[in-house]
Parts: C-alpha cells; sequence; structure tokens
C-alpha cells in the first residue's frame, strides 16, 4: 500500500521542478500597528525566488527572525503570499481557479515541535494510517482497514520504532521518538516535497545526529525533494544540495552548499561561516556579525545588511542591489557583484 515514486499518478520527468518560488514577498502588520495601512505593516519575507527540483534538497539558512519558516509555510500552501506566486509540481497553489485541493502526496511537513503537530488523542497508528487514507480516496480508491494498519507498522519499523507502538499515545514517546512519529506521518505517502522546519533544534544533541540520518536515508529512499529550514550551517552542509541564505526577508546568497560554505561571496554569508562553530573543534565560535538585525518598524535604506557590513559604501545606503548571479547557479545580492549601470 506504501505508495513508491514510480506508482504515483503525478507524473514527472527527469529533474521536474517540484517547487518554485516566483518572488514571493509576505507582510504583516507591525505589532504596534493600530490601522491596517501600509505604513503598518512589514515585509517578513520579500521578493523571494527559489527552484527546488526532483530529489534535490535546499537549505534555508539564517539568523532567527529573517523570514525561514514564514517561507517555508508560504511553500507549504498554510499562509497565503502578499505577492508573487508558489507552484509545486508545476501547479499554482494560491491560484483561485488552479488551487489545488489538498492532497498529502503533494506536500508534507516535519515541524521543530513534534508534540504540537502529534494529536495527543489519536493512537499513533491511527495518525500514520490517516494521510494514506486521504491519499487513497484521492484516487478513489479504497484501502481496507489492515492495509492500512500493514502499512504504518511497517512504517514505524522503517523510523526504528517497533509495530508494537502502533496502539500507544504521543505522550508515551520521547522527543526523538516523536520526531521519529512525525517523520513517518511526513513520508508514509512519499510526498514529492518534504518541508523541514528546524527538524532537529528541539532534540538533545545526543538524539539530532541519529534524526538527521534517518531523514537524509528516509528522503533519499522516498526520493522527496526537500525543503530544509535550520539556523545550523553544519547540520545543513550535511543534508542538502544547495542552499539560500537569507537576511531579513530576502536571500541573500544562493549556491551549492560547497561553494556556498567553502567560498562564500556575500559578506553575510561569510561572517556567518566564519562564526559557525566548527564541528571537530573545542574551540567556541567567533561571533563576527557585529550589531543586531534591522528593526522592521524602522528598515536601513538600500541593502538591509549594510548598517552590519564591514564592506558597504555609498552605493549600499542608496538602493537594495538585485541578485547578480555571479557563476552558473551561484547567486549573490550584493553591491561588491552588481553590474553597473
Ligand atoms: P526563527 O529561526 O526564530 O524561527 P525565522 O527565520 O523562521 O525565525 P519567521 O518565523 O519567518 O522567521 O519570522 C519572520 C518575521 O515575521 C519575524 O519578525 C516574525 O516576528 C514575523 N512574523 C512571523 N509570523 C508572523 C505573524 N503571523 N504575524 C506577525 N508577524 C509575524
Amino acid at each position: 500500500l506504501l505508495p513508491q515514486r514510480q506508482q504515483n499518478t503525478i507524473m514527472s520527468g527527469p529533474m521536474e521542478q517540484i517547487l518554485r518560488l516566483e518572488s514571493i514577498s509576505r507582510r504583516f502588520k507591525l505589532k504596534n500597528g493600530v490601522f491596517s495601512s501600509d505604513a503598518s505593516l512589514f515585509y517578513a519575507v520579500r521578493d523571494v525566488s527559489l527552484v527546488l527540483k526532483d530529489g534535490q534538497t535546499c537549505g534555508l539558512v539564517g539568523e532567527s527572525g529573517c523570514g525561514k519558516s514564514t517561507t517555508a509555510r508560504m511553500a507549504a500552501g498554510l499562509l497565503e503570499p502578499s505577492s508573487g506566486s508558489v507552484f509545486v509540481c508545476g501547479k499554482d497553489r494560491y491560484s483561485k481557479t488552479q488551487r489545488s485541493k489538498f492532497d498529502p502526496r503533494m506536500v508534507q511537513m516535519v515541524f521543530q515541535d513534534p508534540f504540537s503537530s502529534l494529536n495527543p488523542r489519536m493512537r499513533i497508528g491511527k495518525a500514520l494510517e490517516e494521510p494514506l487514507r486521504i491519499a487513497c480516496a484521492s484516487d478513489g480508491c479504497h484501502a481496507s482497514q489492515n492495509e492500512l494498519r500493514s502499512a504504518a507498522e511497517k512504517m514505524l519499523e522503517q523510523v526504528g520504532l517497533s509495530p508494537l507502538h502502533y496502539a500507544r499515545y504521543p505522550h508515551e514517546f520521547s522527543g526523538g521518538q516523536r520526531q521519529r512519529i512525525a517523520i513517518a506521518r511526513a513520508l508514509i505517502t512519499s510526498p514529492r516535497l518534504l518541508i523541514c522546519d528546524e527538524p532537529v533544534s528541539a532534540l538533545d544533541a545526543s538524539v539530532q545526529a541519529q534524526i538527521l540520518n534517518l531523514l537524509k536515508d528516509m528522503r533519499s529512499d522516498s526520493g522527496s525533494a526537500c525543503l530544509f529550514i535550520s539556523h545550523n550551517l553544519n547540520v545543513v552542509g550535511y543534508m542538502c544540495d544547495f542552499a539560500a541564505v537569507m537576511y531579513f526577508g530576502r536571500i541573500m546568497e544562493q549556491a551549492d552548499t560547497d561553494t556556498l560554505f567553502g567560498h562564500p561571496a556575500h559578506p553575510y554569508t561569510r561572517a556567518l561561516v566564519e562564526a559557525a562553530p566548527q564541528p571537530d573543534s573545542d574551540a567556541p565560535a567567533r561571533a563576527l556579525i557585529v550589531g543586531e538585525p534591522p528593526d522592521p518598524a524602522n528598515p536601513p535604506s538600500g541593502c538591509p545588511f549594510r548598517p552590519r557590513c564591514p564592506e558597504s559604501f555609498s552605493r549600499c545606503s542608496v538602493h537594495c542591489p538585485e541578485e547578480t548571479e555571479i557563476a552558473p547557479g551561484h547567486v549573490v545580492r550584493c553591491h561588491l557583484y552588481s553590474r553597473r549601470s
């Protein structure tokens, strides 16, 4: 009963675009905004474009509050962009005419806190069966209870739990085990797109590596494309083919992970890489990014990183740089690289 990639009714070609974000922005009301006029709104995400192809894993990194989760929620179909478009397998998630009904084989999410994403009153076996039942129903076929149960039990084994856990409730598991269940639930339908939002940051360090390895193996077995959000560069380097670095709602640099972390071009990425703790070293990370992220109520003119950038010059305060492709697939939003008009 477990859907195989080949059995999926949604056709895919070689390296099909699974996710395309076309210049998406999302504005929210400022907490102290009294009227919902433009003046009381700020951009949590601004002009973000990204393409994720079949089987690829893309990381989204950046400091807290830079817009990673908001981007993930828009990609997942949970939050409508203020402008721009989100395409999943070629379908516009938010088009009024094209809008597809919820299909658990399209997109699934794994959240930071597995407890809040599992229904505390539902046995975990049933929680695993639910997306499968919906997927079968949307194909117009009926799955028997025995088939659903055996698929759920098989999935429990695949994530390192026991079929005997089928009848237990979420509170009867540890945090790491709950995250295994959340991964099983997300992958039981072999979704085309898996979105993981800080999937290990709520777990003990000892469990993090186990869960990351499980995610990596399971994702490669299922063939799902993956958008992987983390503020930990080492984790993104380990999990992802390429990554986008976000700052104050914008993507500042995007490249394959070897290039991005080995030869970062943007001053912000360079600072992040140098400030990241080295996995095999006891040396403390160097805090090289001076100052605070901008205040959304009072954004700086020009480039948002300009007030903290050691390399800023006059042009940086005049307008925000456009994205420039400095090598195939390596895109940077910085006046150091933008072509002068
Ligand atoms: P973290 O790593 O801490 O989770 P993040 O990079 O995921 O941060 P987001 O959660 O996307 O950042 O938030 C981006 C900005 O949007 C923040 O300033 C946040 O306070 C704001 N924000 C997010 N959701 C809402 C909302 N529903 N209403 C108002 N503001 C919001």
